[in-house]
């Protein structure tokens, strides 16, 4: 063979990789296993055994669709950072009284008087991962269970499982270090190399070593250790691949790509990486793993698009193999099951399953196989039945088109629409929105699905709890009321039921954490809204009060942050869309007499984008799509806004910009940490800082919530101080509910009584 045709062929050449599926099952078996289990009703060996069974039928979906490298090992009881925490044999001291699976679900989920891990978001994903606490006392390793899902892998699938490892980098980036970081470093390495070894002596291919904290913002300041720890584990002989994803390398580009491994995989459908690739090149030596099918979104592929954009970035790398952006488990399943989606939306979307198919159909045509262009043709067709199925809405389009700076803007400043809103006493009392959603609420929306109670029925039903709601917020003596939210399932699907261009799946179950799935709705059209939202239940509320109740809306960009958006359009045009929508409801509870008017963004700090200097952009657009929705309310109007997390430091200038009249958030958590970064920062509107956490069965003592506003009395002037729980009620019981809101109420008025002997 001629040097010539050899360079052809292996050009031609295109291998498949995965790197990471969804572990739930199809119908979320490993949800109910672990459910049944937590309440003894499983046998440890049945839920192991249900996990062995997803992981089977995972890799032989990979095997069908004929992906060449099939990454394994991946599949988790809770979550991998748990996992390799515990296999590392790091496990805080609280917990080493425990063993096995009891260790590592007390781990997860806490047990009395042992608190969890903390949990917190897998970057920007709606994942949730637990955090290692890494101490100075280390149990020994302990690799038995993955090595045992990795030999049953090779048993069925043989050559083609490729271990996932999280790396060591990542591992310890992500992880909360009690001793020094060298230290850490130098251990893990040695473990990390143990592993290897067992590995390499299982006959694997290679490994996959996942880093995704390559690609933060502070990466570069982690080079010496990656070049460290990577040179320390090429050592073991074992093809290594490096896996990041999520975004680009950004400055660690030029450094990342020279590590000592066999192959990079980098991100191409976010980021820069195909810049970074053209600036800096390649190394010959290595294979490129080209992220091309985005795992992070629900859409087919445009197979002009993807191919254009492959043969760019072969023509700087001469070995390539192709692979999903990131693992699976961003996306549900299979959509084939979705049946009672129009067919025209369906044929453009890909699932898990789709997406595998795209790698090969990519692979096939790359490798010249005729047959695949009729599939190329089929799918650029159902791309165009796709877009006269849902052509933009012309209505909507001339709305976005005429918006004036004014729209954006209240009618006056803070200081000026103060005195035209509704006057309450100092230290006034609310809630977040939701009221305990009990299993007959839940159970009414079954019975009303499957046409066992008619729609009056059902809303009868729902109004009866707004009126045992209302009597108990009065009863508890509380200043501003509101409805309960018992109508809604969810506070995004709910509105997106009721909004053109939102679809719902039936299957469509991603993790969020645990044994928690979400099944977020896909936003493939222009917004609209047809009729009001939440009229009905405003008006039943506040026909039964003389007191205000507040209108309830999910904000804009939680909305989009809790879908799955467009790719056709950028997020900020689908956000502005929603609050165009959400305009209109505002000015309509308004006119129904709303005096108060919540908006919630629990999930806007959860979109920043991973590199900090991307934040200015993406908070630039998301207050402004929250001023869209909230800037049509009259100044007499008090709009307020509700946060659940609890830093703010960081973005508190945009925070004041959303120039909500009233600012709601977490704070029993992180000790009055969030009010002095409010306070530090001049924060000028009004506050209520939770004053009990709702995530705790535990009812708050009245000088509990005293102290605690006390501590904010101490730090901001009264007129601008709410006093109100955490979040939502809608995980507690009446029971718990009720004594903690007379609590609150009582401890409102005791300070109100303290001020006026005071002041008199
Ligand atoms: N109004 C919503 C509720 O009370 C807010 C939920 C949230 O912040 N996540 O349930
Ligand atoms: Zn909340």
């Amino acid at each position: 063979m001629t040097a010539q045709a050899s360079v052809s062929k292996l050009q031609s050449h295109l291998p498949t990789a995965t790197i990471g599926y969804p572990r739930i099952g199809k119908n979320r078996e490993l949800k109910k296993a672990l459910e049944a289990y937590w309440q003894g009703k499983l046998e440890p060996a049945t839920l192991l055994t249900t996990a062995q069974e997803i992981a089977r039928s995972n890799w032989n979906s990979q095997v069908a669709a004929g992906i060449d490298e099939i990454g394994v090992g991946d599949m988790s009881l809770y979550d991998p950072m748990l996992d390799w925490s515990v296999r590392l044999g790091i496990v805080p001291d609280r917990f080493s009284h425990l063993h096995g699976l009891e260790r590592y679900f007390a781990m997860a989920r806490g047990q009395e008087g042992v608190p969890a891990l903390e949990m917190t978001k897998w970057f920007d994903t709606n994942y949730h991962y637990l955090v290692p606490e890494v101490g100075d006392r280390w149990q020994e390793a302990d690799f038995s269970d993955f090595l045992e899902q990795v030999q049953q892998a090779q048993q069925e699938i043989g050559d083609r499982a490729i271990p996932i490892v999280i790396g060591p980098g990542t591992f310890l980036r992500l992880s909360r270090l009690l001793v020094n970081q060298e230290v850490v470093a130098d251990r893990l390495a040695e473990r990390y190399a143990t592993l290897l070894n067992h590995l390499k002596d299982l006959g694997v291919k290679g490994v996959q070593l996942h880093e995704p904290a390559l690609v933060l913002g502070d990466a570069p300041q982690f080079q010496p250790l990656y070049q460290r720890l990577y040179q320390q584990l090429t050592q073991v002989g074992l093809p290594l691949h490096l896996v990041t994803y999520f975004d680009d390398l950004g400055e660690a580009y030029p450094w990342a790509v020279q590590l000592p491994v066999a192959s990079i995989s980098l991100d191409f459908t976010r980021g820069r990486n195909l810049e970074l690739l053209k600036e800096h090149g390649f190394p010959e030596d290595k294979i490129l793993g080209v992220g091309l099918i985005d795992a992070r979104n629900v859409w087919a592929i445009q197979p002009n698009t993807v191919l254009d954009k492959l043969q760019a970035i072969r023509a700087i790398a001469p070995q390539i193999k192709l692979q999903p952006s990131a693992s699976l488990q961003f996306v549900p399943y299979d959509v084939r099951r979705e049946v009672k989606l129009p067919e025209p939306l369906r044929n453009v979307l890909s699932f898990a399953e789709q997406k595998l198919a795209e790698l090969q159909l990519l692979k096939a045509y790359w490798e010249g196989d005729t047959t695949s262009h009729t599939r190329i043709q089929e799918l650029e067709a159902h791309w165009r039945a796709f877009q006269g199925f849902s052509p933009a809405n012309p209505k909507v389009q001339a709305q976005l088109k005429s918006l004036t700076p004014q729209d954006f803007e209240r009618p006056a400043p803070y200081s000026d629409r103060q005195k035209y809103q509704v006057q309450l006493p100092p230290l006034p009392t609310t809630t977040i929105g939701s009221f305990p959603q009990t299993l007959e609420i839940r159970q009414l929306r079954v019975k009303l699905k499957r046409g066992e109670i008619t729609q009056a029925e059902y809303e009868a039903a729902i109004d009866a709890e707004i009126a045992k709601c209302i009597r108990c917020q009065e009863e508890a003596g509380l200043d501003v009321l509101v409805h309960g939210e018992f109508e809604r399932t969810d506070m995004v699907e709910f509105f997106g039921q009721q909004l053109c261009g939102f679809a719902f799946t039936e299957h469509g179950w991603v993790q969020s954490y645990g044994s928690r799935c979400v099944r977020p709705p896909i936003i493939y059209g222009d917004i609209e809204r047809p009729q009001p939202m939440t009229l009905r239940e405003f008006k039943v509320a506040q026909s039964l009060t003389q007191k205000p109740v507040k209108g309830m809306l999910t904000g804009p960009v939680t909305m989009l942050n809790w879908s799955f958006p467009r790719s056709d359009i950028p997020r900020s045009e689908q956000a502005f869309q929603i609050a165009l929508a959400l305009r209109q409801e505002v000015a309509d509870l308004e006119a129904a007499g709303a005096k108060i008017i919540q908006i919630d963004e629990p999930a806007l700090r959860e979109g920043l984008p991973l590199k900090p200097e991307r934040w200015s952009e993406y908070l630039t657009w998301a207050v402004d799509a929250f001023r869209l929705a909230a800037g049509v309310a009259q100044a007499a109007t008090q709009i307020h806004t509700h946060m659940c997390y609890s830093e703010f430091g960081d973005i508190i200038d945009h925070i004041q910009r959303l120039d909500a009249d009233v600012l709601s958030i977490e704070n029993s958590r992180s000790n009055n940490e969030t009010l002095f970064e409010i306070t530090d920062a001049g924060y000028s509107h009004q506050v209520g800082n939770g004053v009990y956490d709702v995530h705790s069965p535990a009812v708050p003592s009245v000088e509990q919530i005293v102290a605690q506003l006390k501590t904010g009395l101490a730090h901001l002037p009264i007129e601008q101080i709410w006093v109100n729980p955490d979040c939502g009620l809608k995980t507690r019981r009446w029971e718990e509910v009720i004594p903690a809101l007379k609590n609150m109420v009582a401890a409102s008025k005791k300070l109100r009584a303290e001020l006026q002997q005071q002041s008199s």
